[in-house]
């Protein structure tokens, strides 16, 4: 039996009126479903406006002195509509009224855009009748713009303690003298999460309106499985190379607590969704893959240098030439007297001449370095592989099959992921490769 539950709507499942009855009834559904933390409201159709974005056209026409009426006059409708749409007493028109003073009088960029999930919370709080807690309390963030992580749990603790149902609005907090700012966009993933540590709950659940994880890119893999359990492990992985549902910096608070994250569709209220936790329950039997995900655009450089093998800290010095340049590296493949480096294309462009001719000087006359481009990466993630022998096997085997050429391998030390280098043109075809192999 769960005792209590942190939920998160995004901005689409609280888009307008309908929406907002929608979460009202998956909350009715679970007593146990106790805290609330709501983005603004999102689009309601394609082609629609996010308000926090909304807000940020206001700000930026307000700092050069331009009327931001327009965009106002947008942000009003939705609010006093949701408002309208469920009989709410709320005074929305004076706290319309306040934000507006507040970007006319020059507000901060990010006092501005977290008026958005602020109003929202206003509206939802009063809706289900729940206490409004301003999250300006409880999250804390430092003078350099991160997020303070121990005051914010203790903070947040002690408001949440009484066990009162309650609504906090995500994206943002406070610096100690109180002036208010947000974690990046998506960010209010990240406050539930907080909130999810701070009272100690049992789930975390994020509502979106996706059905959860899914397999593979529905681009790319058409009707590919939802992933029904995943490991935080596993999705950091896959989120690291492309597959989005979740802000990145949500996991970590939620995963150190041992907090499961179930990923839920407020259009599917009674779809289990995915379950993210620490280690998955013992399935009968795991699958064993859990993902393929991938990006194109990568570059290798590859050096190669008689003797390399026994120059102690010549990798060092290569990544020294990349740190300097402020490049991070994604992979590292080496050899006995040679070394690859796979960084993203776009991060190299710019630096691409000093970086070469540093390394080139490193390599001196006994070597050589190259770059190639339009390298594309592919991860395929499951904690099923441990246990299977043979994975390695069948994922080349299927590549081979489809006359995919491999230039890149590297097997994660976590035996969790392999991970493939192809072209780019054979991004696509890699992908439906692995995923028919392994999947169906
Ligand atoms: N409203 C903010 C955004 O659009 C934060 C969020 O929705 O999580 O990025």
């Amino acid at each position: 039996m769960l005792n209590c539950i942190v939920t998160k709507f995004g901005g689409s499942s609280l888009a307008s009126d309908e929406q907002f009855r929608k979460v009202r009834s998956i909350l009715d559904l679970v007593p146990a479903r106790r805290y609330l933390v709501p983005s603004a409201p999102g689009k309601r159709f394609s082609g629609d406006d996010k308000v926090t974005d909304l807000l940020y056209r206001c700000h930026a026409l307000a700092s050069e002195g331009k009327s931001f009426d327009a965009e106002f006059a947008s942000i009003e409708e939705r609010y006093v509509d949701i408002a309208r749409g469920l009989h709410l007493r709320l005074p929305v028109a004076d706290h319309l009224a306040e934000v507006r003073r507040g970007i006319a009088e020059g507000k901060g960029r990010d006092w501005c855009a977290s008026r958005g999930e602020y109003l929202c919370g206003l509206l939802i709080a009063d809706y289900l009748g729940w206490r409004f807690v301003d999250a300006a309390d409880g999250i804390v963030f430092r003078d350099d713009g991160s997020l303070d992580d121990a005051k914010t749990q203790e903070k947040l603790s002690s408001l949440l303690a009484d066990g009162v149902s309650s609504v906090i609005p995500g994206f943002y907090g406070a610096l100690e003298n109180g002036e208010v700012r947000t974690f990046s966009r998506g960010g209010s993933d990240i406050t539930g999460a907080l909130v999810a540590r701070a009272v100690n709950a049992d789930v975390y659940e994020n509502w979106t309106d996706v059905p959860g994880f899914l397999m593979a890119d529905p681009r790319i893999i058409e009707r590919p499985a939802e992933i029904s359990s995943i490991t935080y492990n596993e999705l950091r992985e896959l989120s690291h190379m492309g597959a989005s549902v979740l802000h990145e910096d949500a996991m970590f608070p939620v995963h150190r607590s041992g907090i499961p994250t179930n990923i839920r569709n407020t259009n599917k209220p009674y779809h289990p969704g995915t379950m993210i936790s620490k280690s998955a329950p013992q399935e009968i039997s795991v699958p064993t893959i859990t993902g393929i995900t991938g990006r194109k655009g990568y570059s290798v450089i590859s050096i190669e240098k008689s003797m390399m093998n026994s120059e102690v800290g010549f990798g060092r010095k290569v990544l020294s030439v990349l740190e300097d340049a402020g490049i991070s590296f994604e992979h590292m493949p080496t050899g006995i007297d040679s070394m690859c480096v796979v960084v993203a294309s776009e991060a190299l462009a710019p630096h691409q001449e000093a970086v070469l001719e540093k390394i080139r000087a490193l390599v001196a006359e006994s070597g050589s370095v190259t770059v190639a481009d339009h390298l594309s990466i592919i991860a395929t993630v499951g904690r099923g592989m441990v246990h299977n022998c043979g994975t390695a096997a069948r994922l080349f085997s299927a590549m081979s099959r489809a006359r995919i050429n491999v230039r890149m391998i590297d097997q994660g030390s976590s035996e969790l992921s392999i991970i493939v280098g192809v072209d780019d043109d054979d991004f696509e075809a890699t992908i439906q490769a692995i995923y028919h192999e392994f999947v169906e």
